[in-house]
């Protein structure tokens, strides 16, 4: 999918989250963050583009839509986020709650491989098994996508109306 749905994807599940949670606005940003994460592995998509020699070398080694679109890559994800996030807040002593951050760089992560396993080629969820699991039809590009991007945008403008007011 779009970096686009991913983002309005995200974004819907985080405040379903934040409902019960709170910090609607970290878990906002922060999903939205992790949910263009997974496509690294591609050279051509909205992160790749951005970050040089990773996004090749991941195609390279692994292929489009396999660990980074795992339950390993997830793990993987979570481990780094919390480690990152403790140094620096050691380093600088910050006095901030850093659960919320890693809890939205998960949502994220996660609501992607949840929205790719929407397309038919679907993901290599665990990883290193081959066998790609797939739950739609939805593909990319596709006016399913665009239908997709705009009931997620809707929940989420729905969701954050509740969160605020
Ligand atoms: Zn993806």
């Amino acid at each position: 999918m779009r970096y686009e749905t991913h983002l309005a994807f995200s974004a819907a599940i985080s405040q379903v989250v934040a409902i019960f949670v709170g910090e609607p606005v970290s878990l906002l940003l922060t999903s939205m963050l992790g949910s263009i994460l997974p496509d690294i592995d591609h050279p051509n998509s909205f992160i790749g583009r951005r970050v040089p020699l990773v996004p090749t070398m991941i195609r390279n080694k692994f292929g489009h839509r396999t660990v980074t679109h795992s339950l390993q890559g997830l793990f993987g994800v979570t481990v780094i986020t919390l480690v990152v996030l403790l140094v620096l807040q050691t380093s600088l002593k910050l006095s901030i709650s850093f659960l919320h951050l890693v809890l939205g760089i998960v949502l994220g992560y996660g609501s992607h491989i949840l929205a790719d396993a929407f397309n038919p080629t679907g993901i290599c969820l665990l990883y290193p098994k081959p066998n790609r699991y797939s739950l739609g039809k939805i593909r990319l590009n596709s006016p399913q996508e665009t239908y997709f991007c705009l009931v997620s945008l809707c929940f989420t403008a729905l969701l954050v109306r509740v969160n605020f007011c």
